[in-house]
């Protein structure tokens, strides 16, 4: 039996959500996708390390176009 977790899936909206306790992470049964990718990871550290979410957003930006230009 499957646990879904009471929450929208954040890329398709489904319902069906599995939540692995031993990853800290959910998988979507419906589109398959992981809800937290590594850029939201590193978004919901820089929050918790005091900055609003779109501050965060923005600095995750930044560090994502550094890590592609190499
Ligand atoms: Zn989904």
């Amino acid at each position: 039996m499957n646990d879904y977790v009471n929450e929208n899936c954040v890329h398709c909206a489904a319902q069906t959500v599995i939540y692995h306790q031993y990853i800290g992470d959910g998988c979507c049964e419906t589109c398959g996708a992981w809800q937290v990718d590594e850029y939201e990871q590193r978004v919901r550290e820089l929050e918790a390390g005091g900055l609003t979410r779109s501050d965060a957003q923005g600095v995750a930006d930044a560090e994502a176009m550094k890590e592609d230009k190499g």
